[in-house]
């Protein structure tokens, strides 16, 4: 086999490094804008020069522009720096039911969104995107596209760059990517809904400075995206963080994976309208988002019902400790508006079972009811600051 020479070696080691600190300068901009060069280069650490550097590139290729200029007592004026809110990305938010497509500056602000009935095929699913795709863009001429990401209800292969196992959303092994590209001219991200959100809590959230991240998502089925040692765990053929099909109780009902009683058959949004049901002989079942507007209103059997989902999120979150021992797990989904009755119960069954040192923190995630579509800017930003995240 042949040796890689030292040359290409050093080369791949200061490529890598100019990325990082693109992605470090990038950050800091986003996160502290307006800032001047000089306040870049103090908050990071970075030199004048490399931050001057990165700086031109990033207004070059219109992801930063030159704002306001600041006022010093004396001395040059500093000019500062923001991000071009004209940049704009694309979401799609794929979920088995519904689907959101949303437009999003890159600030992740967005501008529009809109839902739609999730097609029983991947073909339909296509067509119709494409159609809402070509309206957006037709709808926003002012705005510059950078790119479309997607999340997705399932483990996506980055080799093969299809989705390779979804059983809440029921599609065959399909191509999203190539049909999209083309119709709309931008590159188009795919990812794992859970590992979307490790992006965008990286990229949007309040875990700076946390290397050891799981998040859980939580609705139709149980998702987890595990950022360990500040980099996404994406396993063999993306298949890594499937803690939701793994068996608590071999005898449990049957899930949609084929198994039998995987922890997200006992605490998913599906579980929780499933012992709401078993509790009442009403015919025909409220949404997710109405057992939490019952249990609300005082409604026992409701609340008992979300208490039982929040026991079993909490002790399969065991698993996550025993396994992973992270500093923060983030839960994401409709769950984290009463969180006031999901927090303590989670948080309780899963320090009850910490074998030594401190518990992570269990939180949910900001602004949950668009978590998952930050993720799908996220992962456009990813794609063109780097595969590791800047923590
Ligand atoms: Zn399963």
């Amino acid at each position: 086999m042949p040796t890689t020479p030292l040359p290409n070696l050093r080369a791949a080691s200061s490529g890598i490094a100019r990325d990082i600190n693109r992605r470090v300068v990038l950050n800091l901009i986003r996160s502290r804008q307006p800032i001047s060069r000089a306040g870049v280069a103090r908050l990071s650490g970075l030199q004048r020069s490399t931050v001057s550097l990165i700086t031109e590139q990033l207004i070059g290729e219109r992801w930063v522009i030159e704002g306001a200029t600041g006022r010093l007592p004396r001395g040059r004026r500093p000019t500062f720096l923001r991000l071009n809110d004209r940049r704009a990305i694309i979401g799609i938010d794929i979920r088995p039911i519904q689907t959101t497509v949303a437009l999003a500056d890159v600030n992740g602000h967005f501008i529009t969104q809109e839902a739609m009935a999730t097609p029983a095929d991947p073909q339909t699913a296509v067509d119709q995107f494409i159609t809402r795709l070509r309206h957006l863009l037709d709808s926003h001429p002012q705005m510059m596209f950078e790119g479309i990401g997607i999340s997705l209800p399932g483990r996506f292969d980055f080799q093969s760059q299809r989705l390779v196992f979804a059983p809440n959303l029921k599609w065959p092994e399909f191509d999203l990517k190539t049909p999209i590209e083309r119709a709309t001219g931008l590159d188009v991200a795919l990812e794992n809904a859970a590992n979307a959100c490790v992006l965008a809590e990286v990229w949007f959230g309040q875990t700076q400075g946390v290397r050891d991240l799981v998040v859980v998502t939580v609705s139709e089925g149980i998702g987890t995206g595990i950022l360990m040692n500040a980099q996404l765990a994406r396993g063999l053929t993306g298949m890594a963080g499937e803690f939701g099909h793994v068996p608590l109780d071999p005898a449990g009902p049957v899930c949609t994976c084929g198994g039998r009683g995987c922890w997200e058959v006992f605490a998913s949004n599906r579980a929780a309208l499933r012992y709401y049901l078993e509790s009442t002989s009403q015919a025909g079942g409220p949404s997710f988002q109405d057992l939490l507007v019952l249990a609300e209103q005082g409604d026992s059997r409701a609340a008992k019902a979300l208490d039982t989902m929040a026991h079993y999120l909490g002790r399969g979150m065991r698993m996550i400790v025993a396994g992973l021992a992270p500093e923060m797990i983030v839960v994401v989904g409709e769950l984290t508006r009463s969180w006031h009755r999901f927090g303590p119960v989670i948080e309780s069954e899963v320090s009850a079972q910490v074998l030594a040192g401190p518990a992570p923190r269990v939180v949910p995630a900001q602004d949950g009811a668009v978590a998952r579509l930050r993720g799908t800017v996220a992962l456009v930003f990813q794609k063109h600051f780097g595969a590791s995240v800047p923590v």
